[in-house]
């Protein structure tokens, strides 16, 4: 089965000129339901092919009940449409949202933000679709590839005859695919200036090579060890965000207890004292990671680790979701000065 055909979205400017009149009636014919793990990006590539849609903009005219995607109705979402258009039968919009968007990864860094997005006008259709790249404050703005694991897609082929995108190999920070031990390749797309969404299903003869950061035993290891916290702390929001929240909370207590915060609380200079080893410690532990082009803006020396290391720790500054993961990961790993792991310390 061919499944890597592409189209574009519309442009996004272009008008809705063969709107119906009912926005909220049901999909015509018929609806491909939900695969094992899948996103809503690929459920709606999936049914792009399925359905036999020439232009991409009929197939978010089909789940969105208009051609860019826009709700018109008062008070309801654009997720809220796609759920009245497919009767329920796909889920429900929170559930939609958390289960089947990249919502599931960046709920844990939101701290009750996420029930905005349940607003209507808060979400537009492709932003739903690749979310959270389109959020309106920006603050998560940031590449999302789409990647597959060659393994999981040829048993795809081999046993259900449709190649899909699974939603937690495009979190983002997570190249492993814990099913198979393999590391995920990713699919190149370059959207043109009036062409801002693409259609795609994967095939493996489309992936592009493992990157060299992941390729080598070492490398798979420490990408491996990340992708399973990554998985470990999505799976659930609550024990996600505790977790998040503890290993901060007992990496504060340790810099606290050792002298190593200035009482107003930022950390104590990088050139005095233990606070430059553990700088140097977290470079170590970033130097495998930072050879990947998603990582690339880790911290390369001790100075920049130091900065990167009081934001964390002041609380106040913005700290990158993926930048929380890897300080997470190292502190996991980290033995202190005095011999003990941060997890003898109480939060
Ligand atoms: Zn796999």
């Amino acid at each position: 089965m061919n499944n890597i055909q592409e189209q574009w979205l519309a442009d996004p400017v272009r008008k809705a000129a063969d709107e119906g009149p009912d926005q909220l009636s049901l999909v015509p014919g018929p609806v491909l339901d939900w695969l094992p793990g899948e996103s809503l990006y690929s459920l709606l590539a999936r049914n792009h092919y399925f359905r036999g849609h020439r232009d991409p903009s009929h197939t978010v005219c089909a789940f969105f009940g208009t051609l860019t995607g826009k709700s018109h109705q008062k008070d309801m979402t654009e997720i809220d449409v796609f759920v009245a258009r497919t009767g329920g039968a796909l889920g429900a919009a929170r559930q939609v949202l958390e289960e089947r968007t990249l919502l599931r990864f960046y709920r844990i860094f939101m701290e009750g933000y996420e029930n905005t997005l349940l607003e209507p006008g808060r979400l537009s259709t492709d932003s739903i679709l690749k979310f959270p790249t389109g959020l309106q404050t920006g603050r998560f703005r940031t590449k999302h590839p789409l990647k597959g694991c060659s393994a999981c897609l040829e048993r795809d082929a081999r046993q259900i005859g449709f190649q899909y995108w699974r939603l937690v190999h495009q979190f983002p920070g997570l190249w492993v695919c814990l099913e198979h031990d393999r590391a995920l390749q990713e699919i190149q797309i370059k959207p043109k200036a009036q062409q801002k969404f693409l259609w795609q299903t994967p095939a493996v003869e489309r992936l592009l090579p493992v990157s060299c950061a992941v390729a080598g035993k070492e490398g798979l290891s420490k990408f491996r060890s990340l992708a399973q916290l990554i998985v470990s702390i999505t799976s659930d929001k609550e024990q996600g965000i505790r977790y998040l929240t503890e290993a901060r909370g007992r990496f504060c207590r340790y810099l606290s207890d050792a002298g190593f915060v200035l009482p107003s609380g930022p950390l104590r200079s990088v050139y005095k004292n233990q606070v430059a080893d553990l700088c140097v410690s977290f470079v170590e532990f970033v130097y495998e990671f930072r050879r990947h082009p998603e990582f690339k803006a880790l911290p390369e020396n001790a100075v920049a680790a130091f900065r990167l290391l009081s934001r964390y720790v002041n609380g106040r500054s913005v700290v990158r979701p993926l930048e929380r993961v890897v300080i997470t990961a190292w502190l996991e790993q980290l033995t202190l000065p005095n011999g003990l792991s941060i997890y003898s310390y109480k939060r």
